[in-house]
């Protein structure tokens, strides 16, 4: 894909992406470690190592799903979800036709949303069941176009192609285009937000999760997503890529009735992204 597509859904242009404190900063930092190297004799290891220092840390803001330091990223609902007593139940990694079909209806049966970070790819290869989400009063979002395990180390043009084709495939399947994107695994680099600006897309990543790719036991995924349950959270589980239980289940079918039951239980209620992130 070439840069006229991820320019036709541009809502801004590149120029006017606001770099956050910490780049401006680290830029800064660039330019007085070679100034120092360049002017101090003597100083061109040190100069180096401050370099080094400073991408070390830009690397783990990378690395730390939740950090805000390469620039904006939701991790809970706003301030007025409080009052409306409103959370937010991602589920990423599909649509998955063993799973996504029994997810709607345990939600039709509690009457509540979720979002669905959708695989663009996935939902190519089942459109019906992306229709089917957003029918029932469900809302998709952006989670690329297929998932990359190495998403995180793309450059600019990677991250338009990844990004801008997901939104392509899923505004033509489901008639609604994104507002959300989210990293495979929530990882990535200082390329990813300008490309997000561009494309008026929020990074949104989450309060808790349940790490329920890896964790077949349905009360430990639990445990997790509980812990300090309050309104505003976001949490996050997969459709797609789910572990299993001892029974061979995935887990989020046993996972879901637990949390559902909670929710009700707590008096609160779970929303959409669009829904919950109005202020
Ligand atoms: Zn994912």
């Amino acid at each position: 894909m070439g840069k006229s597509a991820a320019m036709s859904s541009a809502t801004a242009t590149p120029e006017s992406w606001p770099w956050p404190p910490a780049m401006r900063a680290s830029a800064a930092w660039h330019v007085a470690a070679i100034g120092a190297g360049v002017l101090v004799p003597g100083a061109w290891p040190w100069a180096i190592g401050a370099i080094v220092l400073n991408h070390a840390l830009i690397t783990g803001a990378g690395l730390t799903p939740r950090s805000n330091l390469l620039g904006p990223n939701v991790t809970r609902l706003p301030e007025a979800a409080a009052a409306r007593r409103e959370v937010a139940i991602t589920i990423d990694d599909g649509p998955e036709p063993e799973v996504t079909p029994r997810v709607l209806d345990l939600l039709d049966a509690h009457g509540q949303r979720a979002t669905f970070f959708c695989i663009a790819e996935r939902v190519l290869a089942h459109p019906e069941l992306a229709r089917e989400i957003v029918a029932r009063g469900h809302s998709i979002q952006n989670h690329t176009a297929q998932h990359r395990h190495n998403f995180s180390f793309l450059g600019p043009r990677g991250f338009a192609s990844e990004i801008a084709r997901a939104q392509d495939i899923l505004a033509e399947a489901t008639g609604q285009r994104p507002t959300c994107f989210r990293a495979p695994a929530g990882l990535r680099n200082p390329f990813l937000e300008p490309v997000l600006h561009r494309l008026g897309l929020s990074l949104v990543s989450w309060t808790r999760r349940g790490f329920d790719t890896r964790e077949g036991d349905p009360a430990k995924v639990m445990a997790r997503l509980a812990r300090h349950l309050q309104a505003r959270d976001i949490l996050l589980l997969h459709d797609g890529n789910a572990a299993r239980t001892a029974e061979g289940k995935p887990v989020l079918l046993e996972v879901l009735p637990l949390l559902l039951e909670r929710l009700r239980a707590d008096g609160l209620r779970a929303v959409t992204l669009p829904e919950g992130l109005k202020s």
